[in-house]
């Protein structure tokens, strides 16, 4: 459900990148929470908007479901991060899932992934919006 959702909206802004953050516990994805994209260039790029990040970090704080990675769509590219997301990304081992050519693949940011050196995947079971290495 997550998954299509994020297809959906994804499917439907062709002409820039969507963003959202993944909310739950451990690899488990409760929340896929759509955000403002605030970057200068959001035809090519995503920035997810400070105010929300903050926001989901405080309500995680005080007992809310943790930030465990984030969205965005390739509205004319691979469903898999650019070399640009990977020059982006933390190795912290948070979620990232790419929305692209209608469908959602997911991805772990570690040291040393097989893609872009950044980069693992990550098996999506669709219906628990479960992400597992
Ligand atoms: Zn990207």
């Amino acid at each position: 459900m997550i998954l299509e959702r994020i297809t959906a909206e994804a499917m439907a802004s062709p002409d820039r990148e969507v963003c959202g953050l993944l909310l739950g516990t451990g690899d488990r994805v409760l929340e896929a929470r759509s955000c403002r994209n605030v970057a200068a260039d959001p035809a090519m790029r995503f920035e997810i908007d400070p105010a929300a990040l903050l926001a989901a970090h405080r309500a995680a704080r005080r007992g809310g479901p943790a930030v465990i990675g984030h969205y965005h769509s390739h509205p004319s590219g691979l469903a898999e991060p650019s070399p640009r997301d990977a020059a982006d990304a933390v190795a912290d081992g948070s979620i990232w899932l790419i929305a692209a050519g209608g469908r959602v693949t997911g991805w772990s940011a570690v040291e040393n992934g097989a893609l872009h050196g950044r980069f693992v995947p990550l098996r999506l079971h669709g219906a628990a919006g479960r992400a597992t290495g």
